[in-house]
């Protein structure tokens, strides 16, 4: 387990056994319901979606509440691919821990921890791992379970009183009850060797065959199986393909090493293990232990510029979540990475202030040059004011390869125009246009006759950026352009903090529209001189803007 749990309440009767448990786990986090915990380290809005969220996130759970709860509130969640983080169910009153997913992830270890904590038994139902105090069928990192149907019947057999031997390199199993015997019939058979499983052993495969590839090629993965075939290895020792840090962008080794379901690694000159057999250019080298493979080359960085949307989470894109899920670095503004929450305490934060923009996306690319995985946040869309393009320029005005060999991705979001037309109707539903009225980056005049344009083509407008303490008059300039195109009965909409908890959405006309009713935490909707509102049932209004136009 790589991540601390998080451990969630729901009623501060709980909140007794949380700490209790927080204190096995200092980085663990205590989250609470909002209104009826005080004290929590995290307040959260809804069970359902906070556990989820945890969950995908890899995130260890502790839920001091019912098990059935926990089961169907992540039901729909266990249908995704994904690894499964331990989950765990224990007794608000602390008298039961009970593990319910995360088998392979050490949730019976988690489950020991907290029993032993709270004084009483684990619930652990794993039949072998009762008897033997280890579970056979799920080794440790870095080894594979040939055959997960023979290994249940040898953990049966074993469970029937025969006895075992082990065979190669298994020090997991030093500290397990095993019935150890050296003349036993069943053993344990730690070998990169491929072959099928016998009846009578549990067959596993220790991850360090490296792969190693000189130049890329298509069809490289079933060239990599055949090398193995022919030197006899089984496809899951293999721990990683290996390549040369010049073809880090080739599409070609990131698609074989997908097939084969291994990590992609480059090197560049450092000592290797000994090359084991090679059969048309690929070199299979062989290291003295999982840990050893796992340990060389390094893999692509990546670096994804991500939007939030305008704030709640359920605005968020599922591609965004995992980007966010498997960062290891995320910069930008402290407030929007305050809003990618939750994330996990090994994720590294790096806030700085909102105007250092081109210094960020440099360190973006720092980071992931060094083969990190990297998330620059912003608000709303990436591309709409906001971080895209200054890590694209930060790109393009560099020469270093290998800021252009990392994988760059930009993903969209939805941008606090869209979210505040939506929130309103359809203010938007004809032509429009987008202006920031901040001059940090550009020249007030500009913006001044891009208004007047857009106020004479009779295009509907979304003001961001619309005042601060340092602009305090420009919004004011703004509609006075504005007003010379545009009748007092044009209809505004302003949105401000949308999707988030201090929502507010109001509609009026440019005729009462006062700097004063805005901030900088609002989007302004100018209307086209086509667009209407009338009454909604349970009040307010809906405003649109008609698809035609005449
Ligand atoms: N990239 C962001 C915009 C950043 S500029 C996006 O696509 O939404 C910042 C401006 O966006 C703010 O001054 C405000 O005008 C607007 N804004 C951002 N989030 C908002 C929200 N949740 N509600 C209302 N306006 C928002």
């Amino acid at each position: 387990m790589n991540a601390s749990p998080a451990i969630v309440i729901l009623g501060a009767s709980a909140l007794a056994t949380a700490r209790r448990v927080q204190a096995l786990y200092p980085r663990a986090r205590i989250h609470g319901l909002q209104g009826r915990v005080e004290g929590a380290d995290e307040p959260y809005q809804d069970f359902g979606d906070t556990l989820r969220a945890l969950y995908r996130a890899g995130t260890p759970i502790i839920a001091l509440c019912a098990a059935g709860i926990v089961i169907r509130s992540l039901a729909p969640a266990l249908q995704e691919k994904g690894a499964e983080p331990p989950v765990l169910a224990v007794a608000e009153d602390g008298s039961a821990v009970v593990p319910l997913l995360g088998g392979l992830a050490g949730v019976n270890r988690l489950a020991r921890e907290i029993a032993t904590a709270l004084e009483v038994a684990p619930a652990i139902t794993t039949s072998g791992e009762l008897r033997f105090g280890a579970c056979l069928l799920e080794p440790p990192q870095g080894y594979a379970l040939a055959d997960i149907e023979q290994g249940k019947r040898f953990v049966a057999d074993l469970l029937g009183g025969e006895s075992l031997r082990i065979e190669g390199d298994a020090p997991w199993l030093a500290a397990a009850r095993l019935p150890l015997a050296e003349d036993a019939r069943r053993r344990v058979r730690v070998t990169c060797e491929a072959r099928p499983a016998q009846r009578d052993e549990l067959l596993i495969h220790p991850r360090q065959v490296l792969a190693e590839v000189q130049a890329p090629v298509d069809d490289l993965a079933a060239l990599v199986h055949k090398a193995l075939a022919h030197a006899h290895l089984a496809p899951a020792a293999l721990a990683a393909l290996l390549a040369p840090r010049r073809h880090m962008a080739d599409a070609r080794l990131a698609e074989a090493a997908r097939a084969l379901g291994v990590p992609l690694r480059f090197v560049a000159g450092e000592p290797l293990p000994p090359v084991h057999g090679a059969h048309e250019g690929i070199h299979l080298r062989l290291a003295e232990s999982p840990a050893q493979a796992a340990a060389i080359g390094r893999p692509r960085g990546r670096l994804s510029v991500i939007g939030l949307g305008p704030g709640a989470a359920e605005h968020m894109t599922p591609a965004v979540r995992r980007a966010l899920d498997e960062a290891q670095d995320l910069l930008g503004y402290e407030t929007y990475v305050k809003m990618a929450e939750p994330l996990r305490a090994d994720q590294v934060r790096h806030c700085s202030d909102n105007r250092e923009e081109m210094q960020r996306a440099r360190h973006a690319f720092e980071l992931a040059a060094g083969g990190r995985r990297v998330v620059v946040v912003s608000s709303g869309d990436p591309g709409v004011f906001a971080m895209a393009a200054a890590v694209i320029e930060a790109l393009h005005e560099s020469a270093d390869a290998e800021w252009h060999n990392v994988e760059l991705e930009v993903l969209p979001g939805v941008s606090a125009a869209l979210a505040a037309a939506a929130r309103a109707g359809a203010p938007l539903g004809h032509d429009f246009c987008l202006i920031s009225l901040s001059d940090n980056l550009k020249p007030w005049e500009v913006i001044e006759k891009r208004l007047d344009h857009a106020g004479a083509a009779d295009l509907a407008m979304a003001f961001y950026n619309p005042i601060s303490r340092a602009r305090p008059w420009q919004l004011g300039r703004a509609l006075e352009i504005v007003r010379q195109h545009r009748a007092a009965e044009t209809l505004v909409v302003l949105g401000r903090d949308i999707g988030r908890p201090a929502e507010a959405l109001r509609s009026l006309t440019l005729g009462e529209l006062q700097p004063e009713m805005v901030d900088m935490r609002t989007l302004v909707i100018i209307g086209s001189s086509l667009t209407r509102r009338f009454p909604r049932a349970g009040g307010g209004d809906w405003v649109y803007t008609p698809r035609w136009y005449r």
